[in-house]
């Protein structure tokens, strides 16, 4: 049976680096492309990074009852299309939703076996470091976002399974571990 697996971790964790090479290692593993109302950073691509949503076209979204999941972070809209799911799970593959705490939560509800993975820093000053480090966003957003990593590391007790990212090779060998119990 192809499964569902959900990973979060605060924004500056490596999560989405960790992803990348997991995917490259393991095909049969799909990633799955989410709405957001925030700007394009340089270098994403419409359909390929988001779906680059107004606020008015999630809401109708959201109205329409089209997410499984969405969530409101650092101001933006995040949401998960119920249609992607469908489409990815019918093709046979597994999928990976990369998303925030409150949609994960929102997610093992609805599908009790969708499995959770959290990667949390090795520190909270690692955390800090890397995302000042990372140069994409102003001193407000990285305070915002660091408030959020502060709440998002509280929520990892709800989660199935939780990886200190430590190195990323470690990280992406210990998340293959996981998934390797569960999906084929
Ligand atoms: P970023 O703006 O850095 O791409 O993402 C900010 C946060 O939104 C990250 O924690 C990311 O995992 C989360 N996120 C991305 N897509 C979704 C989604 O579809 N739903 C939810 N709930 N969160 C998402």
């Amino acid at each position: 049976m192809k499964r569902l697996f959900v990973i979060s971790g605060s924004s500056g964790v490596g999560k989405g680096t960790v992803i990348k090479e997991f995917l490259k290692r393991n095909p049969g593993f799909k990633l799955s492309v989410s709405c957001t109302t925030r700007s394009m950073r340089p270098g994403e691509k419409n359909g390929e990074s988001y779906h680059f949503l107004t606020r008015e076209e999630f809401k109708k979204g959201i109205e329409d009852g089209d997410f499984l999941e969405w969530a409101e972070f650092s101001g933006n809209y995040y949401g998960t299309r119920k249609s992607n799911i469908q489409k990815e799970l019918n093709e046979g593959e597994n999928i990976i939703l990369e998303i925030e705490t409150n949609g994960a939560m929102q997610v093992k509800k609805q599908i009790p076996d969708a499995v959770l993975i959290f990667i949390a820093p090795p520190s909270f000053e690692e955390l800090k470091k890397r995302l000042e480090g990372r140069q994409t966003e102003d001193a407000d957003v990285i305070k915002t976002r660091l408030a959020q990593a502060e709440r998002e590391n509280n929520d990892a007790k709800n989660y199935d399974y939780i990886i200190i990212n430590d190195k990323i090779e470690n990280t992406v060998e210990n998340l293959e571990k996981i998934v390797s119990q569960y999906a084929i």
